[in-house]
């Protein structure tokens, strides 16, 4: 078991600082677990006894990102660092969020009020030798997710613990140990009451891990899912007839899984989620046990608005997956024209095509759980690819004419101007040939002077 930790020079130069002015300061948190696993870690957080007015004293530049919390960014060589007073447990009341900030002087004690065994290990800096009070280094070799002390006592002083758990499990693949995991269900009347924005943060970084499945399954199994996403719970048990192996909720936990990770994927990830919640409304049952779902796509993309907004994500993430949503159940033949290819790619927008498709790739996967015969997906992809080569115009933006154009050939700017703007699309998409500046001046005057007269 590693008794030394291989301090980089850059924390050995900022503990010289803290030295020097006669404190103590450790690595904690995520950076030593994630060295204990052999990854890279994203941040690094440091634990000192030095109080944050210290702190900004120390070090030229410095942020009080937490000053409520005792955190403190330190700049330094270009790198940020959070810096964080020892504290104690006493500032959780009603297991929101912490009130009021008890220090205290031992890096033990700062390591007891932390979340699970494994975040509750400290570097000692500059010499990296290991504070390991709780046994987190055993726990990480056994990928056990375990709480510093009574997991009940640890979720009712703050609600958020359970779901980190979750996040954990998914994002280090470890499992959550018996008696934490049976603390969940008992402590959900605290955990209702945490801000949905913590909530957030936390069901983010599991859906934008590699495999996020047993995340989603912990989720369910626990109860934060009813919790958090009733609509998504009553997916649950919704059979969806012989073309799929699977109810509504596994379907749907699979195909968000099968979508591509990592956090510039998050509306694909959560499009996949949510891309059939809408079902359980519009489900119909023949007499011969098949199932339809019309129009279950615009329902779907009604209630991810409705859960995205009360999960408070930003409007452009909001608007990027509920189109998704929108869109997913398109369809495809070869015979087809290239207007009409044209037309599905300004519906969907050009720059959203990859993610749709990978979208619709996962949603294969998801009705049976392997990828199966080649699908009309691939054919699709080649005649988009090829049209998209050969010519330009998915927009009124593209065409060779603008508004001001018209204007000088004299239509008066305003409704009819956009109409016949529009028109002009229409027409490029039918035959991108006519694409051209004199061309397209030469319809707009035939189409305004047809306007005119009904006018
Ligand atoms: P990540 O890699 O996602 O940043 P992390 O473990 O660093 O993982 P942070 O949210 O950055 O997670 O928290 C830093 C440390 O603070 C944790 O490792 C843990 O020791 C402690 N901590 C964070 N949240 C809580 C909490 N709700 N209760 C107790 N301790 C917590
Ligand atoms: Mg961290």
């Amino acid at each position: 078991m590693i008794q030394r930790f291989p301090v980089p020079d850059i924390l050995k130069e900022v503990s010289t600082v803290f030295h020097t002015a006669g404190f103590s300061v450790y690595l904690v948190g995520g950076a030593v677990r994630d060295f204990l696993l052999q990854k890279e870690a994203s941040d690094w957080d440091i634990a000192t006894d030095a109080r944050p007015a210290d702190v900004m004293k120390l070090f030229r530049r410095t942020i009080p990102t937490g000053i409520e919390h005792g955190t403190v960014t330190i700049i330094y060589k270009k790198k940020h660092i959070e810096c964080t007073t020892f504290r104690t447990e006493a500032d959780y009341s009603d297991g929101r969020h912490p009130t009021a900030v008890a220090y205290t002087a031992s890096i033990e004690e700062d390591l007891s009020r932390r979340d699970f065994t494994m975040n509750a290990i400290a570097i000692s800096l500059p010499d990296g030798a290991v504070i390991d009070p709780f046994g987190g280094r055993e726990d990480i070799r056994q990928k056990c997710i375990k709480t510093v002390g009574n997991p009940i006592d640890r979720f009712l002083e703050d609600g958020l613990r359970p779901v980190r758990a979750v996040r954990f499990a998914a994002q280090l693949s470890f499992t959550i140990d018996d008696s934490t995991l049976q603390a969940i269900p008992q402590t959900l009347h605290i955990t209702q009451k945490i801000s949905i924005e913590r909530f957030r943060e936390e069901f983010t970084k599991m859906l934008i891990c590699e495999v996020p499945l047993p995340g989603l399954r912990l989720l369910e199994s626990t109860g934060l899912l009813t919790l958090f996403i009733p609509e998504l719970a009553e997916c649950r048990g919704v059979e969806q007839g012989v073309y799929h192996h699977f109810d509504v909720l596994d379907h749907s936990f699979l195909v968000c899984n099968a979508c591509p990770a990592g956090v510039d994927n998050l509306h694909i990830r959560l499009a996949g989620l949510f891309h059939d919640i809408g079902k359980p409304a519009v489900r119909k049952e023949a007499a011969d046990g098949s199932c339809t779902f019309y129009l279950h796509e615009a329902v779907s993309e009604k209630l991810t608005r409705t859960i995205m907004r009360r999960l408070k994500y930003s409007n452009s993430e909001i608007e990027k997956t509920a189109h998704l949503v929108a869109q997913h159940m398109f369809h495809y033949e070869p015979a087809w024209t290239d207007a009409a290819v044209r037309r599905f790619i300004v519906r969907v927008g050009k720059e959203n095509i990859s993610d749709l498709f990978a979208l619709r790739y996962a949603d294969v996967f998801g009705l049976t759980g392997s990828y199966g015969e080649p699908s009309f997906l691939a054919e699709f992809t080649a005649r988009i690819d090829a049209i998209l080569q050969a010519d330009g115009a998915y927009s009124i933006k593209d065409l060779a004419v603008n508004g001001n154009d018209l204007i000088a050939a004299g239509i008066p700017a305003g409704r009819i101007l956009g109409l016949i703007l529009h028109d002009l699309l229409e027409t490029v998409l039918d035959d991108p040939a006519q694409n051209t500046r004199e061309q397209l001046l030469r319809i707009a005057a035939a189409l305004y002077e047809r306007i005119k007269r009904f006018q």
